[in-house]
């Protein structure tokens, strides 16, 4: 008696697992269209030639790109 509890509950378990990871690979689709989205031109900086994420850089009034503020009023090298 005991055998056959321990069957169906590895039985539930096994369903669970399938039916669990079915579920999973649903999601990873509706992520992916952000990805293209995600992805930027990488600028280099004016001052060190660091390159940085078009959104991350700073750009003086000339439109030259600094990795940080303090590149940018050290100005161009
Ligand atoms: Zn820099």
């Amino acid at each position: 008696m005991s055998r056959l509890f321990i069957l169906l509950a590895l039985v539930g378990v096994a369903l669970w697992w399938l039916f669990g990871r079915r579920r999973e690979p649903i999601e990873p689709p509706a992520a992916k269209p952000a990805k293209p989205t995600a992805a930027q031109p990488m600028l280099a900086c004016a001052h060190c030639g660091v390159h940085v994420p078009r959104d991350d850089a700073l750009c003086d009034s000339a439109g030259r790109a600094f990795c940080s503020e303090a590149h940018r009023l050290a100005g161009p090298r």
